[in-house]
């Protein structure tokens, strides 16, 4: 064979070699996100730019998440420069005014689930109109709370402030009011990247500190090599590009612990002498280009999430399988908990809706046909009545409660608070358990058990409320523009509620 044929050969074999490892190394994914909010001092406009524009150069996509007032104050600047570099990356959403009283948590204290999902939609739906109009996107890619004045109303009111049906789909930000064991997780219908922890799936550099680099550095190589060894996983890092221009918060300055001076005298926080600036920059792209050598490391934005963890059960849907490992892990337990099985994950939500859906075609008379989609419900939006003493239900009183919550599901997308029986009210999750006994006692005599009834759950527990904050003064306190001590505990129990709807974000790979 002529030489030269086979250098060729060898070199198309090494790279082919070269390929399937490539292929088969497990992808460390790393969302890069700016909570770009200060509206205030102008040279904030130049740091996003030039933020934006430094990683442009590098081949990376980041987010951006973009509050109302400042996408405003872009556009009467006639900032053009700063949308069209902003624009390359991802566009998020960072709320409408950010700092100004009442934050989210502020007027989502005295909400319930569907007044504080009204309340959401009214207060930052202009503000999401208005990114998404300056930007010129169509779907705003994620968006995250200002501090810590977080929500599961917010969560569940994103559907209501973007493109109809599915609205703004995902949840980014960093705080530790619901998480799920550092990992990306689906709650209130929305893709969550949140609690990722810092030191475990969330890392920083400080900018202003030569002694911050190598040290954050390390800690980024680590944490990938760990997710390496796992097969895979996601970092979060995130920043504020006025972090590279301000002393002090822009925010601070004028909201500071329920301070709400009127846009009179907003004051622009001082600004950083430009050497700072420069040696902030340098630094971070020092730190940019350090991950950039991590092998196996993939950057991706908010966009990208819903492809990267897709939710199977709502376009594939659940098999007949499935649902008898649910159905059979449901029995008898005085518990229920979300549920993964291969690349389809189930909350406790998808649980009674599937089978609320299929045990009522098969009273019915109809065979449910599998596979089957659940297509996302909330959780109720009350506390559920006290667990009825006497277990058993005849037949009837089953189909008809059966037949009665198919309709609510049907008329509110949200599992009821209380399914009556009769003139009786009990716990959704008592009737599931009673729903789960309905479908095994067909699954295993071919009937339904008409002679026989169903026993109700007692106290079944719903297990994923473990996962929410308990309120302490920190938790919403702790961010500088809440007033000290601030406590919403109602905004948690809202949050309990909605831990049906609750469980793991699946990856595709
Ligand atoms: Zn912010």
């Amino acid at each position: 064979m002529n030489s030269r044929i086979v250098r060729a050969l060898a070199l198309l074999l090494s790279l082919t070699a070269a390929w399937q490892l490539a292929a088969a190394e497990p992808t460390v994914n790393i969302i890069l996100w700016f909570d770009t909010e200060d509206y205030l001092l102008p040279a904030d406009d130049d740091a996003a730019k030039r933020l934006a524009v430094m990683l442009t150069e590098r081949g990376i996509h980041a987010t951006f998440k973009v509050v109302g007032e400042k996408a405003r104050t872009l556009e009467s600047r006639g900032r053009k420069d700063v949308i069209a570099a902003l624009k390359k990356h991802s566009i998020g959403y960072h709320a409408n005014y950010h700092s100004v009283h009442p934050a989210p948590t502020e007027y989502l204290a005295d909400c319930g689930l569907l007044d504080g999902i009204e309340e959401f939609a009214r207060r930052e739906g202009g503000g999401a109109a208005d990114v998404r109009r300056i930007f010129g996107v169509n779907t705003l890619a994620c968006y995250g709370q200002p501090g810590s004045s977080w929500g599961s109303q917010a969560i569940a009111g994103l559907k209501q402030i973007g493109v109809a049906p599915h609205g703004v789909p995902c949840y980014v930000d960093e705080g530790s009011h619901v998480g799920l064991n550092n990992k990306p997780f689906w709650y209130a219908n929305a893709l969550v990247v949140y609690s990722m922890g810092r030191g475990r799936a969330y890392t920083r550099m400080d900018l202003h500190s030569d002694d911050g680099v190598e040290p954050a550095k390390k800690e980024v190589s680590a944490m990938a090599e760990k997710f390496r060894r796992e097969g895979g996983g996601l970092i979060s890092i995130y920043y504020h590009p006025c972090e590279w221009v301000n002393k002090q918060f822009w925010d601070g300055v004028n909201f500071a612990r329920g301070a709400n001076p009127p846009r009179e005298q907003w004051k622009p926080p001082p600004q950083r002498p430009p050497e700072e600036t420069e040696a902030a920059f340098r630094r971070f792209g020092e730190y940019i280009d350090h991950i950039r050598t991590i092998p196996g490391v993939r950057w991706i934005t908010a966009t990208d999430l819903p492809v990267v963890y897709p939710d199977l059960v709502r376009t594939e849907g659940a098999s007949e399988k499935d649902l008898d490992q649910i159905a059979e892990a449901l029995r008898g337990k005085a518990e229920v908990n979300f549920r993964t099985i291969g690349k389809r994950a189930y909350s406790a939500a998808d649980q009674f809706e599937l089978l609320t859906t299929v045990v009522g075609e098969l009273i019915d008379g109809k065979k449910p046909r599998f596979p089957v989609t659940a297509k996302g419900l909330l959780g109720p939006d009350g506390e559920p009545p006290a667990s009825r003493t006497e277990a058993h239900l005849d037949w009837f009183a089953f189909r008809d409660a059966a037949r009665d919550v198919r309709s609510y599901i049907q008329a509110h997308g949200r599992v009821p608070a209380r399914v009556f029986i009769g003139p009786d009210p009990v716990p959704p999750a008592d009737f599931l358990a009673a729903l789960a006994s309905a479908y095994e006692f067909h699954r295993k005599n071919g009937k339904l058990p008409m002679e026989d009834g169903v026993s109700l759950g007692s106290k079944v527990e719903l297990l994923p409320v473990q996962h929410i904050a308990k309120d302490t003064p920190n938790l919403f306190g702790g961010w500088v523009i809440h007033r000290q001590g601030f406590q919403a505990p109602k905004v948690l129990e809202v949050a309990r509620l909605q831990a049906w709807t609750l469980k793991p974000a699946v990856r595709k790979d």
